[in-house]
């Protein structure tokens, strides 16, 4: 019997994992990490769902930690297998999950200690910095276009995806009961934009699809490379203008690279424009070197981030003593940092000594989750907090929604027909709930009929065989359904508190404040005396 189950991404964007149980073993595509609201990176600490000692291959279809975050983890747990990948998607994670692996142990280190103060015992991390090489060592790659043979009676063939350097849509072919099972799995789907990135390609005709539906209800205004740097042009004209920094919190892996190329083109046609980038990220330093080894582009027969080597403009700062050195800088100068949503990183550092200043830009150009500092400062407010800061924000916040690396609907459904026919099911994965049915209704509006699109729940499995799937009873997922996408309660407690200080703060007396206190702590403990206040 060959199954298919759904361990993570399913009703979710985040901790993509696939694992298909054939005659000739077990094996998982992605083994990604869960990442948003605290009940689903709950699922982070738990042990897997199924024995990871019994897993014989991965084969994974990009570095993001999304995708490959747990890992580590699975090696932890006994995993001896193979762990398929291109050669650049195995590089970028070798940045990557020694980065991922540094945040899991300084995460623990820091909860340790409070917990310590408390009386708690402390807690492991879900994997550490020793994790890594071992991880790294059972890494094997795979060139585009290359049937594999990983086990008898299994191929498997990678396709370039076209979302980020290395990253991949793979095909199988499973030896199943005397009958083949073709599959694929589209991995994430990017538009290919030229000259960063291939396009993608893959094959026609298969049994079975799973397809990613990140941005499955939205469509975004067509983009080419000209229309996109002369908006970008426009915002570092106004910054200038402005009097003072740019400042850009960025997506370390892809993004950094790309819009630094993209400023340095701006300032090679514009040399009045031209000033000094400051890339304070060492995590995109590091990946810069992969870029530039392994950022070849076929498809425009370049190398497209070979001018990010010795570029006079540009400055990378490794050490945090180089990042603290830019406080001296006055004047028109750009610095890029992450992280992306302005969460964690040295960005935080820069938005609190610069957000007061009229002179300051700061331009946002990622996706921003909701709850995030970044989407935050997008509503323009008149104070944030940053590192238990109060911070004024008198600099101009701007937006530039151009960038992603994630294909829109109408692009989903172009490469989904490339691919037809589909001759059995149509999973959609890696979305949230809406962008999941929103790609549901354009599939069907296109002919399929509904029974041939599912969107699969979480730790749902199906047997497929080369016509057919079918959903199985199995064991009870690890979430309630609906749970993996909705905020939790974590989330209305910090947003309940920010409300509370703020309104604290616009008391006109502490008389106010101490009465506001005191109404409220009567309201809380009556509350908790009825158990449902
Ligand atoms: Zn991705």
């Amino acid at each position: 019997m060959l199954t298919l189950t759904f361990h993570g991404a399913a009703g979710c964007v985040t901790g993509f994992c696939a694992l298909l149980q054939t005659d000739q073993g077990r094996f998982l595509v992605d083994c990604g990490m869960f990442q948003g609201p605290k009940t689903l990176r709950a699922l982070n600490h738990e042990p897997f769902p199924f024995n990871p000692d019994s897993i014989d291959g991965v084969f994974l279809t990009h570095a993001h930690i999304d995708h490959s975050g747990l890992l580590p983890k699975l090696v932890k747990a006994g995993f001896k297998g193979s762990i398929i990948s291109t050669r650049a998607t195995r590089d970028l994670c070798e940045v990557m999950l020694a980065d991922s692996a540094d945040i899991q142990q300084g995460d623990v280190d820091h909860l340790n200690r409070r917990n310590q103060r408390r009386g708690i015992a402390p807690v492991e991390p879900i994997y550490g910095p020793e994790d890594v090489a071992p991880t790294l060592a059972l890494f094997e790659t795979v060139k585009f276009g290359e049937w594999l043979d990983p086990a008898p009676g299994l191929r498997v063939r990678y396709w370039p995806a076209g979302h980020l350097l290395g990253a991949a849509s793979i095909e199988l072919e499973i030896e199943n009961a005397g009958d083949i099972v073709h599959m694929l799995f589209s991995g994430d789907l990017g538009s290919g934009e030229q000259p960063y990135l291939v396009r993608p390609d893959g094959p026609a005709g298969v049994d079975h699809l799973v397809l990613e539906s990140t941005y499955g209800d939205r469509v975004r205004e067509d983009m080419d490379l000209a229309h996109r740097r002369a908006l970008l042009a426009k915002e570092v004209r106004a910054a200038k203008a402005a009097g003072g920094p740019l400042l850009m919190p960025t997506f370390a892996i892809g993004r950094a690279q790309e819009l630094i190329l993209e400023l340095l083109a701006i300032m090679e046609a514009e040399p009045d424009l031209a000033t000094d980038i400051f890339l304070d990220s060492p995590l995109a330093i590091e990946a810069t070197e992969v870029f530039l080894r392994r950022g070849w582009n076929a498809d425009a027969s370049v190398n497209p981030y070979l001018p990010l080597r010795n570029a006079p403009r540009l400055h990378t700062l490794l050490r945090p003593q180089d990042s603290d050195g830019l406080e001296r800088l006055r004047d028109w100068h750009i610095i890029l940092a992450g992280s992306g949503m302005c969460d964690a990183g040295r960005i935080r550092r820069h938005l609190k000594r610069l957000l007061w200043r009229k002179e300051t830009t700061v331009l946002i150009t990622g996706f921003q989750a909701a709850g995030s500092l970044g989407r935050i400062l997008l509503e323009t407010p008149p104070m944030v907090r940053i590192q238990g800061d109060d911070v004024r924000v008198n600099a101009r916040i701007r937006s530039l929604d151009v960038y992603s690396g994630h294909a829109d609907a109408p692009a989903l459904m172009d490469w989904l027909a490339a691919r037809e026919p589909v001759r059995g099911q149509v999973f959609l994965a890696h979305g949230e709930p809406e962008a999941l049915e929103g790609l549901q209704d354009r599939i069907t509006a296109a002919g399929r009929s509904g029974d041939q699109v599912t969107i699969p729940r979480l730790d749902q499995t199906f047997s497929l065989t080369p016509t057919r799937a079918e959903a199985l009873d199995g064991p009870a997922a690890r979430l309630a359904p609906g749970a993996e996408a909705r905020p939790d309660w974590h989330n209305a407690r910090a947003g309940l508190l920010e409300t509370l200080n703020e309104t604290l703060q616009a008391l006109p007396t502490d008389e106010e404040r101490d009465a506001l206190l005191a109404r409220l702590t009567a309201a809380v403990t009556a509350g908790a005396g009825r158990g449902r206040p």
